[in-house]
């Protein structure tokens, strides 16, 4: 088992270089000593099946862990019929065109939790993503791992709870857990061991040791609000949260082999290069000592 550190989509530094398309990238990929790619489909599925196939031919031939980021149109809470056909539709489409490419997890927003009763949202999406889960049986999908991600703002569903409570419902839903979502709801907590640790010793248990030895991880900095998530910036602005370097402290005396997916602005490679500095530092000193 090894750790995987990369992108969400591609840097500014790989358009500035000259390179157009996507399929370039799990070579510029290797050449950073990086080893996932998480391929963005936040404004809908629109890569070809061709595109997709080639795509995961390269990654796979590269060393290259695939994940796609859904649609962010999805809505498990919502109460509107078409928009429950389009978030059904989003979901299988980004599950079939992850099983062409190759990828293992589908990341996607739970949806909206602003106004009304907290707890009935949840049941609401609980039910329609049990829903959805029989059609994903149906239709083969059931092999690709599904992760509902926590969310950086208030109004959105995505607590960790929430999101734990959504992995219940079945083996193909883990967690997708954005540290720099989680620093922004917590007004900024995110940068001690302990904040870290309560984090993965809650996620193992309720969803087991498997969950948390496997995680699927977001990672950037973030600027945030009393209302939650603000932006997204990069490594370069020091005075944004979270840190990395507890996170990765607690990796290595756990022996955890996440995936961790940078999306930092315009440097989500780069960036995803430092917290694979900062891990492989401190993962070198501790089998010194
Ligand atoms: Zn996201």
């Amino acid at each position: 088992m090894t750790i995987y550190f990369g992108p969400a989509g591609n840097s500014a530094s790989f358009y500035a270089e000259g390179h157009k398309s996507s399929l370039e990238m799990p070579e510029w990929l290797v050449k950073r000593r990086l080893n996932a790619y998480e391929y963005q489909c936040g404004r809908g599925v629109n890569i070809g099946e061709e595109m997709a196939g080639r795509l995961g031919q390269l990654a796979a031939a590269h060393g290259i862990k695939m994940s796609i980021h859904a649609p962010y149109y999805i809505n498990l809470s919502t109460q509107d019929a078409e928009i429950k056909v389009k978030t059904r539709g989003h979901l299988l489409k980004s599950l079939k065109i992850a099983r062409v490419m190759g990828a293992k997890t589908v990341v996607f927003h739970p949806g909206a939790g602003k106004g009304g009763d907290r707890r009935e949202t949840l049941e609401r999406a609980k039910t329609f993503l049990k829903d959805i889960l029989k059609e994903v049986e149906d239709e083969g999908l059931s092999g690709i791992l599904l992760a509902p991600e926590t969310m950086g703002k208030k109004n959105q569903l995505g607590s960790l709870e929430e999101v734990l409570e959504l992995c219940e419902l079945g083996s193909q839903i883990v967690p997708a857990v954005d540290f720099g979502h989680m620093h922004a709801l917590t007004g900024g907590r995110c940068t001690d061991r302990h904040s870290f640790s309560a984090v993965l010793d809650r996620i193992e248990e309720r969803l087991g040791r498997e969950a948390v030895q496997n995680l699927h991880i977001h990672f950037s900095p973030v600027e945030f609000t009393g209302a939650g998530e603000k932006k997204h910036w990069s490594t370069l602005e020091t005075r944004f949260g979270p840190d990395f370097t507890p996170l990765a402290e607690l990796l290595v005396e756990r022996d955890l082999k996440p995936t961790i997916i940078c999306e930092s602005d315009k440097r989500q490679a780069e960036d995803a290069a430092i917290y694979r500095d900062i891990y492989e530092r401190i993962k070198s000193g501790h089998l010194k000592s």
